[in-house]
């Protein structure tokens, strides 16, 4: 029997970077683009050799709450020259459509991120500091005094590479490796929907640019309008509907969001590649960081996709990191102060919103106190207002739930009195 070819010896030695990140999509760009511009020396190692590699399932709806951190990364001009739009969302209910007043609502911002991935990659391997190493994977962590101090990657030939720093950053995803090798405690919640999703080119839904979410309790259905003219519908009904996506996902997604009520034109329009569906989103929340290391994005926090906070969050996580520890980096204080100062951040953030999306990804219904505010928000503007605040993830729910609840309260009991 053959033995498994050992790998080919390490060829090179590198020690002198400020922070190695493993992955090159949003997170561990923006992090590197930050790094470098505080002229620090960074490596980002991604196992995709191709660069204008991008991640295939993601209906790419980016939370206003993400918006600025692309702004202070300059790309949000970029965006735009490239099509991306500036939707906000509008929201059926059985109580009728949430819709904040334009004016005051949350603007996030869509577009494919075949356009948008390369486009990051492309910023960051231009930044000066950056070193950029495509087709190389992450395999072990190295260790430095106490800490971690940088990897191992290999290429497909086999090849391994030592790349030591001081601080290594996970930016490699919600089944992230740099997480699995150090070992992070993390935490899981169930996950009981499905997503499946496609392009389709075709007249543009209602509201476009504008974007639509259907909550149908429990199931859920979208219209995401994205450059090019093209519109991304997605479903996310509970697993119990899976053997029919699974027969023919192009025919299933068309039939279910063509059955919504006040249904987007999606039996007028044309796939333009394959439906794609993902089976498997359990909740991972780790904790973000351990010695000279620290996860960023998905690594950090990969949610239930309903809610539209992933991209939004890889951005905006990778600028708290970069903010901490630069610093520290620097050599004003110890790396792990400024290591602490991004967890703290990570958790006051982003761990209320965690909790309430967690809560609802097991499939269940609205709960009550959910039913309150979707109905108020229904009936009255200013509600709706508020609950963009929290849906776009521009405030906390711990700054929003204690004005929605009361004022909630007082719109369904005029709403019942005046019936
Ligand atoms: C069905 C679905 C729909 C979604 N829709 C939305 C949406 O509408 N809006 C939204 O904001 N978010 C959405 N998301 C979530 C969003 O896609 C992620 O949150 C986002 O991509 C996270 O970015 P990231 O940079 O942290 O990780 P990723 O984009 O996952 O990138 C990780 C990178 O690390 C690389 N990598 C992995 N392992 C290694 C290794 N060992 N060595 C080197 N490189 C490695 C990968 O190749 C990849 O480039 C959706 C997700 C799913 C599953």
């Amino acid at each position: 029997m053959s033995q498994p070819k050992p790998p080919t010896p390490i060829i090179d030695d590198r020690t002198d970077y400020d922070a190695v990140v493993v992955g090159a999509s949003l997170a561990g760009c923006a992090a590197a683009i930050q790094l470098g511009r505080a002229g620090l020396r960074v490596a980002v190692i991604e196992k995709q050799p191709d660069p204008q590699a991008f991640k295939r399932m993601c209906s790419h709806f980016i939370q206003a709450s993400g918006v600025p951190a692309i702004e202070r990364l300059g790309l949000l001009e970029e965006i735009e020259a490239a099509g991306g739009l500036r939707p906000q969302i509008h929201m059926w209910t059985k109580w009728g459509w949430i819709e904040a007043p334009p004016e005051r609502a949350g603007r996030g911002l869509n577009l494919r991120r075949e356009v948008l991935d390369p486009m990051v990659r492309s910023t960051a391997a231009a930044t000066p500091g950056v070193e950029m190493l495509l087709g190389w994977s992450a395999e072990r962590l190295l260790r430095e005094g106490g800490g971690f101090g940088g990897v191992v990657a290999r290429n497909r030939e086999g090849t391994e590479l030592e790349l030591r720093g001081r601080l290594t950053i996970g930016a490699d995803g919600r089944d992230s490796k740099v997480a699995e090798l150090s070992a992070v405690p993390v935490k899981t919640y169930p996950h009981n929907r499905i997503a499946y999703g496609g392009y389709f080119e075709g007249p543009p839904p209602q509201f476009s640019p504008d974007s639509s979410v259907w909550f149908l309790d429990p199931h859920w259905a979208a219209a995401f309008p994205t450059d090019s003219d093209l519109t991304f519908y997605a479903a996310m009904p509970t697993k119990d509907r899976l053997p029919e996506f699974k027969a023919d996902p192009e025919a299933a997604l068309i039939k279910f969001v063509a059955d919504v009520p006040e249904a987007p034109p999606i039996l007028e329009s044309r796939a333009i590649e394959p439906v794609l569906g993902k089976l498997d989103m359990t909740n991972r929340m780790r904790k973000p960081v351990a010695p000279g290391l620290a996860l960023i994005g998905d690594a950090a926090l990969a949610t239930d996709p309903l809610f539209g906070v992933g991209c939004g969050w890889a951005f905006q996580s990778a600028e708290w990191l970069a903010g901490a520890v630069r610093p520290g980096l620097q050599g004003e204080e110890s790396l792990e102060q400024g290591l602490e100062r991004y967890r703290r951040r990570h958790a006051r953030e982003l761990r209320g919103h965690a909790f309430l999306i967690h809560d609802y990804a097991n499939g269940r219904h609205l709960s009550p106190p959910e039913r309150l505010m979707f109905s108020a928000a229904a009936r009255d503007p200013r509600t709706a207002e508020l609950f963009d605040t929290l849906g776009s993830r521009r405030k906390r729910p711990q700054q929003v739930m204690p004005r929605i609840i009361p004022r909630a309260v007082a719109v369904n009991a005029r709403h019942a009195l005046t019936r």
